[in-house]
């Protein structure tokens, strides 16, 4: 079994959930004590979170691709990035490591491609909806990604920040995105990308008039998949 990294901290609140999904899954797969073999680093997510906000995103690329490197060395036979947001900074956190980067848009996108999914709407922070990095890459597995309008986009990114990843989970708040959801299907998308690794903890498939693809429960799947591949 490989070493699973996880290079997390943003926020822990997902972090403490890829550990929970990636330990289940290893049981599901393997069974009896089974476990996932990991290890697990948290960032300071304040200090993400403001250079988020100034805009320093090569900074924080430089700090995650030396968070990434300790990771490395402290055993991870590959590297999970655990938040949609920072993918924003992929390229340079995989070029600092010698192990496979587990690339979660990649991942997803293969999941809502093989589904025969081509319109896909996506929640997520602002960062993710707004900027290019996302929607290119889910565009080169031939996935068209639709966001929400402005206010619904504010309202998304605001439950985020000020909410999921401060551990609060607001009923009032998961009826909001069910509203949102519904105003994307009503736009023609045919499931929706929970694209904010802290969604999974406020709405499941039950909550949403759409189908749903979680981007933690993917991301986690993709990695325990390769984690048991036979070669490893
Ligand atoms: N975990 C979130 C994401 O998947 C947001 C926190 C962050 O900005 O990294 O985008």
């Amino acid at each position: 079994m490989r070493t699973i990294g996880l290079l997390g901290g943003m926020s822990w609140e997902s972090s403490a959930e890829y550990y929970r999904l990636l330990n289940n899954e290893t049981r599901r797969r393997l069974g009896g004590h089974h476990c996932a073999k990991s290890v697990l680093l948290t960032v300071d997510f304040a200090e993400i979170e403001a250079m988020q906000r100034a805009g320093e995103w090569e900074k924080a690329g430089h700090h995650l691709a030396s968070a990434a490197v300790t990771l490395q060395e402290a055993g991870a036979d590959m590297v999970l990035l655990c938040t949609n947001t920072m993918h924003r900074v992929a390229e340079t956190v995989e070029a600092a490591i010698d192990v496979p980067f587990v690339h979660l848009v990649d991942a997803t996108a293969r999941r809502v491609a093989n589904a025969g999914v081509r319109r896909v709407g996506l929640l997520a922070t602002r960062f993710t909806m707004e900027m290019d990095f996302y929607r290119t890459r889910m565009e080169r597995h031939g996935v068209e990604v639709l966001v929400p309008d402005g206010p619904d986009r504010t309202l998304v990114h605001d439950v985020i920040y000020q909410e999921l990843t401060q551990g609060l989970i607001e009923p009032f708040s998961r009826d909001a995105y069910r509203r949102v959801i519904a105003a994307l299907e009503r736009r023609g998308a045919e499931a929706v990308i929970l694209g904010c690794t802290e969604i999974t903890l406020l709405i499941g498939p039950a909550d949403s008039p759409l189908p749903v693809f979680d981007s933690t429960l993917i991301h986690v799947e993709t990695a325990v998949g390769l984690a048991l591949r036979p070669d490893a």
